[in-house]
């Protein structure tokens, strides 16, 4: 595969465990659909959390580096933090860095979470929707409506 964003080729490398890849040359990182799922479970295990994103999603100037559709990107949660996905399910793109704020914004949110006492009400809820969903299944909801 090569980069969407400067077309080196990409290279596999473990991230946290995780197999991604990543590009030579500008550092961006691709990774396949259920990986991120799996990034952010090295921060939080509790998908009751991770269900609590937001998005909104336009057309992206990149294409897959699998398929080579044009994707779409979306706002991670509430942040000012834009990904880059493919319709296809084939994964997302991260920017140099992207990745990183990705983590830095959950570990944010537990401490918030776990500091506020406003949050308590917040966190029951969290308990009382059980959701088992996968990231993608989120996506896809999207373009349903
Ligand atoms: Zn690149
Ligand atoms: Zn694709």
């Amino acid at each position: 595969m090569n980069c969407p964003r400067c077309r080196a080729p990409l290279r596999t490398e473990k991230h946290k465990g995780i197999e991604v890849d990543r590009c030579t040359q500008c550092q961006g990182m691709w990774l396949d659909h259920h990986e991120l799922d799996e990034l952010e479970d090295t921060v939080m295990d509790d998908d009751q959390i991770k269900g609590t994103m937001m998005f909104r999603f336009q057309g992206s100037d990149l294409s897959c580096p699998k398929c080579q559709a044009p994707m779409q990107w979306f706002r991670y949660r509430h942040y000012d933090l834009e990904l880059d996905f493919c319709e296809a399910e084939h994964g997302f793109w991260l920017d140099k860095g992207e990745e990183k704020r990705v983590l830095e914004i959950m570990q944010q949110r537990l401490k918030d979470l776990k500091r506020s006492s406003s949050a308590e009400a917040e966190w029951d809820k969290f308990l009382s929707q059980v959701n088992t969903r996968s990231f993608m299944d989120k996506v896809k909801d999207l373009f349903r409506k």
